[in-house]
Formats: structure tokens, C-alpha cells, sequence
């Protein structure tokens, strides 16, 4: 089309259909324009976001002091690889490990590649540092876990639609039932080759899965027990989403330095992605101790464009605005309220079952077969309604709105979810 015809939602989506692979489902919403908890269509239509793209942005759309350290660092340097030095990385490097508490970090940029360099550091700290013999090391894995898209990363997810025809699966991993303690204890009990255990703190894609109180402090026990990594993936439950700056916080409100609470479950391997850089660029970031990092020497992992200069910048901005804007505290008390005011209609509707979550990771389980159409439709619904929200696995809608929203604008919001719902009752 010409450059000089005005772009319309019908134009940019057959666009998309026609010359773009068809790896996405998306509701028919094209936005063009977001600003804090807001998105704009081309067509000029407000919407209150409560996806923030699966909760990388966390802090809200553009934030200008992200925007503006990462236009100042565009405009100076981008890249240089790391075949030298640049004088951001260095910088932060001391931020990121003295915000979360490790001794190091090696940076990635998407979620997956952190989580393929947390699985590779994994298995090389098995074979050098535990003694377990060449190739026969196995890492723990929960079912319906989601960590990515890689080869190696579907091999160990049970979702068939992200799996099948993909194969052959790369080996070595040992599925459990989430939220059990003692099939953990039982798998750990019976091998000698077990080298780490990776979980999400909280199951994002799978629907908002939250584990008991007490599951995170006892599996990190066993692991310990048995000389086993105990890895979290925070890329989604990470940066003050679920109400504490990470899910392995527990309940501890303070930004950073968490390690010092007692709530606080140490992971030995911390996966960080998404919101690290507020949305505004792809950062992801794996942080261990000395005795774990250092097995990693140098040609053994990389990647041109990980700690690139710009996103050691925008991640320091981003990270700089969850403790100036007491994100975590927000998430937390805009959480409860939410839950609360859900949890009270749902208490008589009959579409809606549950409301659960933690902090700003909510979700509601729509009462209807898990192949049914029934979350789409109510979503495209909210959608017309002025909120944009996305059905997950099952009958299942995620609410995970960027944790900027104030009180007032929360309650705007749970009263279009509640009036969208009305208009499914049966
Ligand atoms: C999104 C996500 C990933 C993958 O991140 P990408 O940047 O999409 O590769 C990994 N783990 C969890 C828990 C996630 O939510």
C-alpha cells in the first residue's frame, strides 16, 4: 500500500496474515500508541492494558526515564560485542548483582536464552563441581511449566502444541507434578544424577498457578539437602509483579536486598527477563553466586548482543523505577483490592469459578469445557469495553496490568471485567 493511505486495523492485520509465519494467535487489536497503563488503537481507541505484554512491562508503557536513558545510550553506543570492554556493562553489573543479592550475573537478552544459560551453567556445575559424571547429569522440571521456546526447552514442557513434530527432544530432564513436595523428595531420594531443580515460583502461562505457602521454602530445603540447584524462573513472577521484587521473596514488601528476610528463598540460579527492562528493550539476566558462575569460562557461553551497552542502561532506569515508585508495594495492595472485588461477584456468577494470583498476577477461571471459546469471547468483549486482557491455557484469563495503575484506575477497571462478565451470565 502507499505510504500516503492511512494505515486501518483491517490493513495492518491482513498484513501481518499475509506476510507474516501465523506463530501467534492475536486478539484483532492494533495498537500504535501506549503511554503508562494505556495502549492506543490506530483508529484512536483507549485501552486500559492489562497484559502488559506478559508482564515485561511492569513499570508502563514508554516510562520516560527508561525511554531516556535508553535514547542517551542510542544515541552514544549500542553495540560494541564483547570482544571489548564498554563502559556501561561493568556499571551495571555492580547494579544488577547488588539490587538481587548475587555475586555475579551473565547477561542474555530474551527469557529463553536465560533460561538455556541457567540449564548449560546447571549441568557444567554438575560434572566440575559435584562430580557427576559426564552427560548423565538431569535437571527437575515441573509439568505444565513454561520456560521458553528453544528446542531443548519444549523437550521438557507438556504442552503438545509447543512440542509436537518438534523432536528430536534434547534429553536429560525429569518431569514432577507441580506443587508437590514429596514427588520432589521421592526424584531426589532415587538418583545420584540429579543437578538441579527449575521452577517457576508461580505457573504464569499455565494459568496462575499458585503453590502452597510453604512449597518454595521446602523444595529449596531438599535441594540444598541434596546438593541440588535450585533455580527460579522469575521471568514473569520477577520485578515486583506478584507484590514483593521477587516471588521467592515470600512476603517481604522491602524493593531490594531481600535476602535478609526471613521470607526469602535463596535460589542458587535467578532467572530474570521481561520487565528487567521495563518493555522498553530485550534484557534477560541470570544471577549466581561465585562457585556457580565461575564454572562458565571464556568462549564456553556468549551473545553478541547480550550486556550490549543500551540495555545495561535501560535495566538500570528500569530497575531504578520499581524502587522509586514503590512498584512492589502497589502490586500488593492494588492486588488485594482486586482480588477482593472480584472474588465478591464471583461469589454469585455463574461464568466465572475463581480469582486467584499474587500482587498484580491474577487470573479468573471461566466456567465453561477448556476447548470452548468462552474466555476468547469474553475477552474480546473487555476489549470493546476499553481493556485489553488474553485467555491463557484452559478457560482461564490472565489480569496483569502494569503496576503503575493507581487505586482510581484500578477500580474503573474492575468495574468494566465486572460489566463484561454480566453480559455472560447465563
Ligand atoms: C516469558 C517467559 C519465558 C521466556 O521469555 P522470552 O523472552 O519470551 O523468551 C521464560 N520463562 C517464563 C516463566 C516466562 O514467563
Amino acid at each position: 500500500m502507499s505510504v500516503l493511505e492511512k494505515l486501518t486495523s483491517a490493513d495492518a492485520i491482513a498484513l501481518e496474515d499475509k506476510f507474516g509465519a501465523h506463530n501467534y494467535h492475536p486478539l484483532p487489536v492494533v495498537l500504535s500508541r501506549g503511554e503508562g497503563v494505556y495502549l492506543w488503537d490506530i483508529e484512536g481507541k483507549k485501552y486500559y492494558d492489562f497484559l502488559s505484554a506478559y508482564s515485561a512491562v511492569n513499570q508502563g508503557h514508554c516510562h520516560p526515564k527508561i525511554i531516556s536513558a535508553m535514547i542517551h545510550q542510542a544515541q552514544t553506543l549500542t553495540l560494541t560485542s564483547r570482544a571489548f570492554y564498554n563502559d556501561k556493562l561493568g556499571i551495571y553489573e555492580e547494579y544488577v548483582t547488588k539490587y538481587f543479592g548475587f555475586d555475579k550475573v551473565l547477561p542474555m537478552n530474551t527469557g529463553a536464552e536465560a533460561v538455556e544459560t541457567a540449564v548449560k551453567i546447571c549441568r557444567k556445575w554438575a560434572y566440575e563441581k559435584k562430580g557427576i559424571s559426564e552427560n548423565n547429569a538431569q535437571i527437575i522440571v515441573c509439568d505444565g511449566n513454561f520456560h521458553g521456546r528453544t528446542t531443548t526447552i519444549i523437550s521438557f514442557s507438556n504442552d503438545e502444541n509447543a512440542r509436537k513434530n518438534f523432536g528430536p527432544y534434547t534429553s536429560g530432564f525429569i518431569k514432577i507434578p507441580y506443587n508437590d513436595v514429596e514427588a520432589l523428595e521421592n526424584v531426589l531420594a532415587s538418583s545420584t544424577t540429579i543437578a538441579g531443580f527449575l521452577v517457576e515460583p508461580i505457573q504464569g502461562e499455565a494459568g496462575v498457578y499458585m503453590p502452597s505457602e510453604d512449597y518454595l521454602a521446602k523444595a529449596k530445603a531438599l535441594c540444598a539437602a541434596n546438593n541440588v540447584l535450585f533455580i527460579a524462573d522469575e521471568v514473569q513472577t520477577g520485578i515486583a509483579r506478584t507484590g514483593s521484587l521477587l516471588a521467592v521473596c515470600g512476603n517481604c514488601t522491602c524493593e531490594n536486598k531481600c535476602e535478609k528476610q526471613a521470607s526469602y528463598v535463596a535460589p542458587d540460579i535467578l532467572i530474570l527477563g521481561k520487565a528487567i527492562s521495563g518493555g522498553a528493550y530485550p534484557v534477560s539476566a541470570v544471577l549466581a553466586n561465585n562457585e556457580i558462575m565461575n564454572v562458565i569460562k571464556p568462549g564456553q557461553h556468549g551473545s553478541t548482543f547480550g550486556g550490549n551497552p543500551v540495555a545495561a542502561a535501560v535495566a538500570m532506569a528500569a530497575l531504578d523505577v520499581v524502587n522509586e515508585e514503590k512498584l512492589s508495594q502497589n502490586a500488593r495492595h492494588l492486588g488485594k483490592i482486586f482480588r477482593t472485588e472480584l472474588g465478591k461477584y464471583i461469589e454469585n456468577s455463574n461464568i466465572a469459578t475463581l480469582v486467584r494470583g499474587k500482587g498484580l498476577l491474577n487470573a479468573i477461571v471461566i466456567n465453561d469445557t477448556e476447548d470452548s471459546d468462552t474466555a476468547w469471547n469474553i475477552c474480546m468483549k473487555m476489549a470493546e469495553n476499553g481493556l485489553l486482557a488474553k485467555p491463557t491455557h484452559g478457560n482461564i484469563i490472565r489480569f496483569a496490568p502494569p503496576l503503575v495503575m493507581t487505586e482510581e484506575q484500578l477500580l474503573d477497571c474492575i468495574s468494566i471485567i465486572i460489566s463484561t462478565l454480566q453480559q455472560f451470565e447465563k
